[in-house]
């Protein structure tokens, strides 16, 4: 069964990264597809955060990584997965996520949103949290990939502690 994990990615955490690495042992493989929302502009570009992904995955077999615009399901259907991939980390998560799976299935009753709970030692992780740690040079170590947290440095212009 393909499965297909959408997100913004901006960047990678290892919230993220946990919820691959389970959705490869349950499903055998995982489709992760950036997401280009003209809507947003990213801190990171799309090239940088596939990159990112890419470098993070490299360890696992069955992961693809991608990037998509427009909806969601028209993606799905164009990779022929059956399942999108959506965590959970906390109550506030569910009204929309919940509000996202409805339309979906209105557009594409054929594909279904599985919603995975985040483990609980990443239920804090966001990328914005993330970015905002990293902005006033607060280690992000153990929050992000390794190279995350290098391109988070480049970015905001500091060197992180490195442990
Ligand atoms: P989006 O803008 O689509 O929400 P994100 O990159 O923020 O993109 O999140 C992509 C997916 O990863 C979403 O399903 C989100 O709930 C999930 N996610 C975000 N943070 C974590 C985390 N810490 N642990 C597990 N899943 C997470």
């Amino acid at each position: 069964m393909k499965v297909l994990y959408p997100g913004s990615f901006d960047p990678l955490t290892l919230g993220h990264l946990d919820l691959i690495e389970r959705s490869v042992r349950l499903f055998g493989g995982v489709v992760v597809a950036v997401l280009q929302n003209p809507g947003k502009t990213p801190s990171f570009p799309l090239d940088q955060r596939l990159g990112q992904i890419r470098l993070a995955t490299a360890h696992l077999r069955g992961v693809e990584v991608s990037s998509f615009d427009g909806l969601t399901v028209e993606f799905a259907r164009r990779c022929d997965a059956m399942v999108i991939l959506r965590g959970l980390r906390a109550l506030s998560d569910f009204e929309f996520e919940l509000q996202i799976a409805h339309t979906n299935h209105s557009l594409a009753p054929e594909v279904e949103t599985l919603f995975m709970a985040t483990s609980a030692q990443h239920s804090f992780l966001s990328s914005s949290v993330v970015k905002e740690v990293a902005r006033f040079g607060g280690n992000v170590r153990h929050m992000v990939p390794a190279g995350v947290a290098d391109d988070l440095a480049r970015l905001f212009n500091r060197t992180t502690p490195s442990a």
